[in-house]
């Protein structure tokens, strides 16, 4: 595979084996926030070592190539977690090579958990009244490998008066059964940021209309949750949710939906949160390589002027240490965004006056000190 590129520290006999970190900043603001997010890992000395990926519209207009043979399987093999930014380019009108990037690395690596987590820092990045911090802690885990995201389906007559399209939304017993699994599992073993025990799962579905893959989503739920008695299962239909999102973000804890309804609710959520530049997320399958990237895209409008909001991938990566197991490593890099945002360190989007490489900078700071 060309142009990969790894750095590391210097070897030493005392210090714990280097995890492997592929790393594919990708288009737009991934090229600037990625960086950051590498400083900052590179700042809190986690024993990890960094290999560089070019994949990206850039070497997709150059060379025609978005995924080199043996891709995916090289990630898969070689590393033990991946940190992307984000795929999209106006310049590649189909964008075809951001969805055999990204959906590429989510279906064929079958990362089959997207970990969204929705935590406030500030009052102050909330846009709801009366909101503290201690009151949005909650998670959202989105199916990432079904669903209408497997483009199944098809156009009939088209251009015609006649036109027909279909969208098939795919739902299978095992990955239906293994995201919810994976939700009670997550619930049990996750304490909220205050330490207290996480103890509700919520379904979102929309079943009242989409009755047939809502109905195996339903059956399934129950039955899984028939072996979790200390955790309390909860139903709500996705219209329902999104007002009560609004109304009252304190009632939720653990949330599992379909691939669809996690995309379009986490992007409500990360309003809850201070917008998309604050939003984390990890694609996660137990036991294999997984990725983590920020919830937003590349933000073509906002690309190449160093305003985008590094946090969210800087918190990315904080989720990605914690998954490799660096939980003190982690747990430096939250504070230092905590303390970023409570001193106004922090881009434009959320109220301050730095820009993408200077708020990076401040909490590289913070974080080698610290
Ligand atoms: P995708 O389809 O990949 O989700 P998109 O173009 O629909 O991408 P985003 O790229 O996530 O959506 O961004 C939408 C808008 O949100 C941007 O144009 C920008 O205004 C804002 N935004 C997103 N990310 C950031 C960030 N890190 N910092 C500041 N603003 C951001």
């Amino acid at each position: 595979m060309s142009s990969q590129k790894t750095s590391s520290p210097k070897k030493d006999p005392q210090k714990p084996a280097l995890k492997k970190i592929a790393v594919i900043p990708g288009d737009g603001i991934g090229q600037e926030v990625i960086p950051q997010a590498v400083k900052v890992i590179e700042a809190s000395g986690a024993p990890v070592q960094f290999t560089d990926f070019d994949w990206g519209a850039d070497r997709y207009l150059r060379d025609g190539t978005s995924v080199p043979p043996d891709g995916f399987a090289t990630l898969a093999r070689d590393f033990d977690a991946i940190l992307v930014g984000a795929f999209g380019d106006p310049r590649v009108k189909t964008n075809i090579h951001a969805k055999e990037i990204l959906l590429g690395m989510r279906f064929k690596m079958d990362l089959y958990a997207n970990v969204r987590p929705v935590r406030l820092l500030d009052a102050a990045l909330c846009p709801l009244k009366g909101i503290e911090p201690k009151d949005i802690d909650f998670v959202v885990l989105r199916e990432n490998t079904e669903g209408v995201y497997t483009d199944a389906g098809g156009v009939f007559k088209q251009g015609t008066p006649d036109e027909i399209a279909t969208q098939e939304d795919i739902n299978t017993r095992k990955g239906v059964e293994r995201i919810i699994r994976y939700a009670f599992e997550y619930c049990k073993e996750h304490t909220k940021l205050d330490g207290s025990p996480r103890n509700k799962v919520l379904m979102c579905d929309k079943s009242n209309a989409m009755t047939h893959a809502g109905g195996l989503w339903q059956r399934v739920f129950k039955q899984v949750a028939s072996e979790y008695p200390n955790i309390s299962a909860q139903h709500m239909y996705v219209d329902a949710l999104c007002m009560q999102m609004v109304r009252d973000p304190r009632q939720f804890d653990v949330i599992v939906t379909n691939n669809m309804f996690g995309d379009i609710i986490t992007d409500l959520a990360a309003g809850l949160q201070g917008g998309l530049g604050m939003a984390a997320s990890g694609n996660i399958h137990p036991g294999r390589a997984s990725m983590f990237e920020p919830v937003h895209g590349s933000a073509p409008p906002i690309a190449g002027k160093n305003v985008a909001n590094p946090f969210g991938a800087i918190l990315t990566a904080a989720m990605m240490l914690a998954h490799l197991g660096m939980t003190k490593e982690a747990v430096r890099i939250e504070a230092a965004v905590l303390e970023a945002v409570r001193q106004r360190k922090t881009t434009v989007d959320i109220g301050g006056q730095l820009g993408t490489k200077e708020a990076g900078e401040w909490v590289c700071e913070k974080v080698s000190k610290g």
